[in-house]
């Protein structure tokens, strides 16, 4: 493409935070040495995990310890995993009180999160609600009167829980706010705050993230005291292992067929499509349809139902192909996607990193194809600057790259 050349910057490192992984971080290479009850012993190692993983052995201890922790590394690294483990760690599961809470920012990030804690903690006889929107409230009322040890939710439900008094935060020990930047920076900031206010003020803090702005991490000094930080280097917020590569397609109108010509190479594991709007996923989806083409779809105006039905076929690999809005583009984890299309580039440099990141889980394989109008040529010539990474043109033999 004549337009766009891809160039390597300084931006990012420009940028360089001045925060630092505490000197008192040490890794600790084995799940024994962490001191971890038995039963959750037995669930890690039967869940298949042999060892932690690098912000696993350096972010475990301090947490295990009670201290509070910013735990920053890039996406796929075990990080979701990593919070179960400390929240499974610190509940007692003889009393019914809820004694660990988790905010996402999506509420298939909560069910996710839930999903991963109950079977790390499948020896453990844990409860854990996953306490989100679009649910039946009544439900949520009963489930959480019985009694449960740990809330996986997203901040509005959970806050409207806690008015209500229904989620009783007096025996709370433990807060987790996965996915810290998004839930600070954008809406949910003030919902935080509010849940925050009801907590018990001795309560421990972890914070993790695969991005942290500066302003971010000023704010927790609100919420945090003395926390051990844990920060992977910024360079290595490039995803390595995740192949970057650019479709010049010039017009809007061109992405279309581009696509189809792709569709191909979708379905040999599975892909996710981002578009940058909840219109243009439905439109998208209809015109790969009308064309004969198998996809699913979904984004924040669908029903709750539906979202979950999406992610139960998404999950299980009956469907292969996934157009989504940026609801999809955190945290998420399916193991087997390994293409990511950013059909439309995102608006923001943050949401990129986290996009691709959806594939090349665990140090697997991923490729991220761009989609580059004349009017994205700057955009991303921004995004390759700020993370001093490189995307070059798509290669012929994509496909194999997969
Ligand atoms: P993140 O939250 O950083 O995006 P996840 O916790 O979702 O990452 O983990 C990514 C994938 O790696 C998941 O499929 C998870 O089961 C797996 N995983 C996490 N920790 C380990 C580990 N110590 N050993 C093996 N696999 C792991």
């Amino acid at each position: 493409m004549s337009s766009y050349r891809g160039r390597r910057g300084r931006g990012y490192r420009d940028r360089e935070l001045e925060f630092e992984t505490s000197r008192e971080v040490k890794a600790i290479p084995s799940f024994e040495e962490l001191g971890l009850k038995k039963e959750l012993l037995r669930g890690i190692y039967s869940y298949g995990f042999e060892r932690p993983s690098a912000i696993q052995q350096r972010a475990l201890a301090p947490a295990l310890k009670g201290r509070d922790v910013i735990a920053q590394a890039q996406s796929g690294t075990g990080k979701t995993a990593m919070l179960s483990v400390i929240a499974l760690n610190s509940v007692d599961i003889k009393t019914r009180e809820v004694q660990v809470l988790i905010l996402s920012p999506t509420r298939e990030l909560a069910q996710q999160t839930q999903h991963t804690l109950l079977s790390l903690g499948e020896f453990m006889n844990v409860q854990c609600h996953a306490c989100i929107g679009g649910k039946n409230l009544g439900e949520d009322i009963r489930t959480l009167d019985y009694g449960v040890h740990v809330v996986s939710g997203t901040p509005g439900r959970v806050f409207d829980m806690i008015q209500r008094r229904n989620l009783r935060t007096r025996s709370l020990r433990l807060f987790i706010i996965d996915e810290a930047d998004e839930m600070l920076s954008r809406g949910f900031k003030e919902q935080i705050y509010e849940v925050y206010r009801h907590l018990p003020p001795s309560i421990q803090v972890i914070l993790v993230s695969a991005t942290l702005p500066h302003d971010v991490l000023e704010m927790t000094s609100k919420f945090m005291t003395d926390p051990v930080r844990i920060l992977v280097k910024r360079d290595e917020l490039t995803l390595e292992g995740i192949k970057q590569f650019f479709v010049a397609v010039e017009k809007e109108e061109w992405k279309f067929d581009t696509l189809c010509d792709l569709y191909e190479t979708l379905t040999i594991t599975q892909a996710v499509i981002f578009c940058n709007s909840k219109r243009k996923v439905d439109w998208l989806t209809s015109k790969l349809r009308e064309n004969n083409f198998t996809v699913s779809s979904m984004h924040g105006d669908m029903k709750q139902s539906e979202r979950d039905a999406v992610m139960a076929e998404f999950r299980s690999g009956k469907s292969r192909v996934l157009i989504a809005t940026d609801i999809w583009a955190r945290g998420i984890d399916v193991q087997q996607v390994s293409l990511v299309i950013n059909y439309d580039i995102p608006l923001n440099r943050e949401n990129y990193i986290h996009r691709i990141g959806r594939s090349g889980r665990f140090g697997r394989r991923g490729v991220a194809i761009n989609f580059v109008t004349n009017e994205d040529v700057a955009m991303l010539r921004d995004i390759e600057q700020f993370y001093s990474t490189q995307i070059d043109e798509m290669p012929m033999n994509v496909a194999d790259l997969v």
